[in-house]
């Protein structure tokens, strides 16, 4: 894996200005390690730029992309995350294709969304990279080529011109925007359909959730910067939508080459936000993460202290608050894919949510911060017998107990 720098916006090329945010040293985010492999992390600085011509968020940095062969992240583990994936479902539904029209989903990851729309009457073909999908129960009318999705793959593996294209989180990941939005007009018939969902970089900032900023998000997309790259392709922008999922996503449907007589963007999208908005973010987030490492030391009175949740965000954490090896005891989380391994810079192992009933842990703080709720609820017996869980959401770093 290599971390290169670039000097000028993805969108518009203008040179970068001073970042907002910089971190010199940061673990990358979805590295997980061995025991044996501890202390070869790879890390690399964060440095995060506003366009000051665009208004484009993103990185200067960039992970290569063999790094998502192995990527870990498999969001199927989560009743909330396959109930919003069953909402995409719906929005597809709702576009009243005949039976059979092709679906293609960039990105399909454990292949959730694949087998909504497989059930469904459609063809289904899904790009994804790393082995998540779970090969042994393949839905009929579903495909998966273990590939990155580009112009070259769609002609290598005889890919038809599809009629919808769903890219969840994927955008985010991409360095040469132009190249990607280019393949995704290949990949349509004329008035086909294309649906994105990226982070929102609105709710980013209204959240001031600085962990949201991580290696292998290149861009952090408004309303505005997405529809400005998709028009520039030959797509009209039918609708917008704010959707909950990772903090608050930006669900947008385009058209290949149609004339579209309504464009609708939901209101919370709306906002422009510029370099000065985000310096007085940069500053409320160095607050945050001071008060992050306090806490944990205050924490650390009580006895052992669990992380409950080891997917990206809680890497960049960790990096961003300067914690040091055994600043947490273990880890926790419902993805058994993490199971046995450990987090990268304090070195802990990450283990199944079973252990804090078994072990019981004064306090287990919620690192997996957009699954709070979930996990609460999941989580009585511990509450009830005694543990507490600490919400991470804001710097009031409220205590959660059994009530
Ligand atoms: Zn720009």
């Amino acid at each position: 894996m290599n971390v290169t720098t670039r000097q000028n916006c993805r969108l518009c090329a203008t040179p970068f200005d001073d970042p907002f945010l910089h971190f010199p040293r940061l673990p990358v985010a979805g590295v997980y390690l061995r025991k044996d492999e501890l202390g070869g992390e790879p890390c690399a600085p964060l440095s995060v730029h506003c366009c000051r011509s665009c208004g484009l968020v993103q990185l200067a940095q960039e992970v290569s992309q063999d790094f998502y062969r192995e990527y870990r992240f498999s969001g199927g583990h989560s009743a909330r995350y396959r109930s919003h994936v069953a909402n995409v479902a719906q929005v597809v539904q709702s576009l009243d294709l005949p039976a059979g029209s092709l679906i293609v989903e960039v990105g399909s990851n454990d292949g959730t969304l694949l087998r909504c729309m497989g059930g469904a009457g459609y063809e289904v073909i899904g790009f994804e990279p790393a082995r998540t999908f779970d090969d042994d129960q393949p839905p009929t009318q579903v495909r998966v080529i273990h590939d990155f999705f580009s112009q070259a793959a769609l002609e290598e593996h005889g890919v038809e011109q599809a009629d919808v294209l769903v890219a969840r989180h994927v955008l985010e990941h991409v360095s040469e925007l132009d190249d990607f939005v280019s393949a995704i007009r290949q990949a349509l018939v004329p008035g086909g359909w294309v649906i994105l969902e990226v982070p929102d970089a609105v709710s980013l900032h209204r959240g001031g959730v600085v962990t949201n900023f991580l290696h292998e998000h290149n861009v952090y997309f408004t309303s505005a910067t997405l529809t400005e790259l998709m028009t520039r392709h030959g797509f009209s922008h039918v609708r917008s939508t704010w959707v909950e999922a990772h903090c608050g996503s930006i669900l947008a449907i385009y058209r290949k080459d149609h004339t579209q007589a309504t464009s609708e963007v939901a209101p919370q999208l709306a906002e422009r936000i510029g370099p000065a908005a985000w310096t007085d973010f940069a500053w409320r987030a160095g607050t945050y993460l001071k008060s992050f490492g306090e806490l944990l030391q205050s924490l650390r009175v009580d006895g052992p202290v669990v992380g409950y949740g080891s997917a990206q965000r809680t890497t960049t954490l960790i990096g961003m608050a300067d914690l040091g090896e055994g600043a947490l005891d273990y880890f926790v989380d419902k993805n058994p894919n993490h199971h046995g391994l450990y987090l990268p810079v304090v070195h802990r192992p990450i283990h199944s949510p079973d252990r804090l009933v078994k072990e019981m842990p004064r306090h287990a703080v919620i690192l997996a911060q957009s699954f709070e709720e979930e996990i609460v609820e999941e989580n009585e017996e511990y509450l009830r017998r005694g543990g507490t869980l600490v919400s991470t959401r804001d710097a009031a770093f409220r205590r959660i107990a059994a009530a």
